[in-house]
Formats: C-alpha cells, structure tokens, sequence
C-alpha cells in the first residue's frame, strides 16, 4: 500500500467527491470528506427536477456505498471558506493533497443591469428555482419562495432551462386540472401535459393558460440540448437537425413556446419590482458568429423571469480565479495555481458537466439518443453522471503520481489532522454513523406524500 501513510482532504462530497474518494481510499489513501450540508449529494438532490425519482435514489445510494468505505472519513455541514478558511487547510493542515470537488452553484450573472436588484422581486436564478421546486413541499421547508405566474419567461436555451419550463407548465397545469377537480401529480404530468389532457378529454386551449416562453440568443438548432459532431456537413445537419425535434418535442409535450435569435438587453421595472425583459433580436453569420441587430428591440412583459444560463464555481476566499473559474496550472491535472497540492475535480472544473465527454460513454450521436433526453432522460443523465465518474476515476493517476512523490504527512501531523476532523464532526452533532445520520436528514419525498394521500406516485 504505497499510499497508506497519505491523507486527503475533498472538498464536496457529490459524484464527483464520492468518486474520487472511493478511488483513492480503495488505494489505501485515508480520505476525509467535507460536505457544506447535511447530505451530500450535490445536484443530484438539489438539482436534478425531483421528477427523476428513481435515478436520483440510484445515484445517492451509489454515492452512500462510496463514502462508506472503511478510509473515507465524512464531516457533513462544514463549508469550506465559512467554517474553514481554504489557505489555512491548504498550507497549515497537512494534508497531502486537497481536492476541490465543489461543483458549480453560482448562476451565471444575467448580463442586464441592475437586474440582480429584482432577485426575488420578478427575477429568480436557476440554481435557487430548482433548490425551491425541488424541496417545497417538505413540510419544514424554509429556503427560497418562488411563486410560479403564468407568462413567466426562462432566458437559456441548454437541458437546465427545459427542465425550468418543463417545472413551470407542470406547476401551471397541475393548478389549473385541480380547479376543474381534476387530481394529477407531476409523476403524470413528466409523461407529457399532452398525455394527461387527452386522458381528460381537454385541450391545452381550455385551460386558458398562456404558458411561458424561453429565449434563447441563437437559433433553435443551435440550443446546446445533445452533442455536435461537426466533423462534416452532414453530421452537423444531422446534429442541427435532432437538436431542432429534441426541442420541439418538448415543446409539444409541455406545451412552452422557444424564441429564438433574442438576448436580454435591459429590464422593465414597475414600482419595486421587476416587470420584464426588453429583448434585441440577433442573427447568426455565416461563420457562426452572433449579431445583435441594432434598434430591434422589444419590451416582453413577464410575472416572473427565470434565468438558466449556466453555472460557475462559487468564489471561496483564497482560492485564485480566473474569470468565472478557478485558476488552474494549464494541463496539470486541474492544479489550482500557487498550491501544488490543491486540484479541482468535477463541475467545479468548468462549472458544468459535459456532454461531449459523456457521450464518448458509450452512446453514438442518433436520434435515440436526442430523444432519451427528454423522453427517457433518466438514461442521458445516468449516462453523462456516469462519464463524470469516469473523468474523475481517470484523472486521479496523476494526482496519484504526484502523491506518490510527496512525503506523507508523519504521523503526529496525521493525529492532529484527525483530531481536529473530529472536533469539526461533534461541532455539528455527527457521530460518524454515516447511514443513520443520512435517515435523519433525508427530507420527506413528494412521491412519499403522494402515497400517504392514496394517490398513485409514479
Ligand atoms: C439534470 C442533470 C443533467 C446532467 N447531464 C449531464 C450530461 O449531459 N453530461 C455529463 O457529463 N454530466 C451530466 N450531469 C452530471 C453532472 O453534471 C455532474 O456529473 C454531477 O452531478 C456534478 O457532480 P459534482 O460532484 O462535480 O458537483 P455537485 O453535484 O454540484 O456537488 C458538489 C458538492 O460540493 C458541495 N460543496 C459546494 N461548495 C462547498 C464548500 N465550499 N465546502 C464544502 N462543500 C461544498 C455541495 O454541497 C455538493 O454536495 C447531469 C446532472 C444533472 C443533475
């Protein structure tokens, strides 16, 4: 066991954290495991639209049998740049290594502004959005409070922002059947609204909805919803092509309008709250290039505005940045510049996870594959979480390398790191029962209440 004396700290204990702290603990390696909340399963709770039940589960439990590895060590609610200051566990711990693994939970700024002003009054980021949708309704929930309006726009155009619109009909139609005394739940309603209501015998049109409307800078084919092969004309009409029916089966399945070729370029206000977008119409070049296309613009009036445009790495004092991101050594297994012994992993890498990489996962870039993400995207993103897993597991050699070149902490510094984890883990009530802290803190499933309420859950 030539890294038996090591110890790790990860930062983040989700797909990525987890992955790489099996890896390394199946070595020998003695990983301790940091995680800002009382579970650690990252977007894969949070995120991922709580509709994907039985994915999620799959994946947590993966999760759970990877942090319990006899050399994994959790400490749950401890956030790194609040309840430990990242330079002081970088250069005074000891550590061998230290693994950033804190996924990307910053949304992307709307580039309008004096937006950010309206954040709960009109406006609302993806990241809070989804925390909501997928938690309120717990019965002791307390974070965001979003009220979903009809008429609502969502400015993206990726997977995230279907996944926004998809949440907002859902909400929408589920309200508007109850008060026709017409029970569904959102188990049925992610089969299709268009399902649900020709089982009613209704239209869309009767329920007297306007739906909500996504806006998206370039063109629909363009939408980055499945991979590009570019490496011809015709893979890349293919491409456009899939892209193009992925988007407009969503649309015919959840009844949301896509407007294309629009960027936000400033906000309608009304008294202390945020009243819309004012949106300027764009073109593509022929070269690919976007064009804002000057005095085009146009107000669009809206209840609420969603903004899904990505996610970045949250800033963590200490920790050197480069524009959104985090400064790596280029080419060096994603070492944070000025520490040698701090690396990033995961979507705390680019602040997303990449489709490309998962499609090298064994899938070719068909039609089936386009309509597995909204059909059965269970599948898609089992896939692409799995070539997340394969990223990590395959970079960690290098980061092993240079392991195996460092001393390994002596064993006085490996006391006191212990010693000091425990303090961290008493400090928040763990008692390194891993399992049963889990079962205290895994909030109440809405398929859970669906079933206690008799109604079928999914
Ligand atoms: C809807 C959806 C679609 C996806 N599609 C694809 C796809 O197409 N292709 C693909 O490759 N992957 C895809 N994935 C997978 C995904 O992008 C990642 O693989 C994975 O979910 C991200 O894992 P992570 O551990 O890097 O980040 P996260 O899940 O964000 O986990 C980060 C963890 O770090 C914790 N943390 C954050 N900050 C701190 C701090 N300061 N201190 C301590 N802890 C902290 C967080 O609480 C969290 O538990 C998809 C995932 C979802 C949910």
């Amino acid at each position: 066991m030539p890294y038996r004396d090591h110890v790790v700290a990860v930062f983040g204990g989700a797909v990525s954290g987890a992955e790489a702290a099996w890896q390394l603990a199946q070595r020998g390696v003695r990983v301790v495991v940091f995680e800002q909340n009382a579970l650690p399963y990252g977007k894969i709770e949070d995120g991922l639209p709580k509709w994907h039940v039985r994915l999620r589960d799959r994946e947590e439990a993966r999760i759970d049998e990877k942090l319990t590895h006899p050399n994994v060590t959790f400490v749950p609610c401890t956030r790194l740049g609040r309840d430990l200051d990242f330079e002081d566990v970088a250069r005074n711990w000891g550590f061998s290594a230290i693994l950033l693994a804190t996924g990307a939970w910053r949304d992307r700024p709307l580039p309008v502004p004096g937006i950010d002003d309206y954040v709960g009054k009109g406006l609302v980021y993806q990241n809070a959005f989804m925390y909501w949708f997928n938690h309120m309704h717990e019965p002791d929930y307390d974070g965001p409070q979003v009220t979903i309006e009809d008429g609502a726009i969502v400015v993206g155009g990726g997977l995230a922002s279907i996944d926004v619109c998809k949440a907002i009909m859902m909400t929408l139609v589920e309200e508007r059947l109850r008060q026709r005394g017409i029970e569904t739940h959102l188990f049925e309603l992610d089969k299709g609204i268009d399902r649900v209501l020709q089982a009613h015998g209704l239209s869309f049109e009767e329920l007297g909805l306007r739906g909500c409307t996504l806006y998206y800078r370039r063109r629909i084919e363009d939408m980055p919803l499945t991979p590009m092969d570019t490496s011809t004309p015709e893979l890349l009409a293919k491409a456009r092509a899939v892209r193009r029916k992925v988007a407009e089966n969503a649309m015919r399945k959840f009844f949301f309008r896509i407007e294309p070729l629009h960027v936000p370029v400033d906000k309608i206000v009304e008294g202390d709250r945020l009243a819309g977008l004012v949106f300027r119409r764009t073109r593509v070049s022929d070269e690919g290039r976007l064009e804002q296309i000057p005095g085009s613009e146009r107000e669009v009036r809206a209840p609420l505005v969603v903004s899904s445009i990505g996610s970045v790495p949250e800033v963590i004092g200490g920790i050197p940045m480069q524009g959104q991101t985090y400064k790596l050594v280029s080419n060096d297994c994603c070492m944070v510049e000025g520490f040698d012994n701090v690396f990033a992993i995961g979507n705390a890498v680019t602040g997303r996870g990449n489709i490309n990489e998962s499609m090298k996962h064994g899938r070719a870039v068909s039609e089936a594959l386009a309509e597995l993400y909204l059909c059965d995207s269970d599948q898609a993103i089992g896939d692409g979480i799995r070539a997340t897993e394969d990223r990590i597991a395959g970079g960690l050699p290098r980061i092993l390398r240079r392991l195996g070149r460092r001393q390994p902490p002596d064993e006085a510094t490996r006391r006191r790191i212990f010693e000091r984890v425990k303090a961290l883990q008493q400090k928040v009530g763990y008692d390194g029962n891993y399992h049963d802290w889990i079962a205290r803190h895994k909030p109440v499933r809405l398929e859970e209440l669906l079933s206690r309420e008799g109604s079928v859950a999914h």
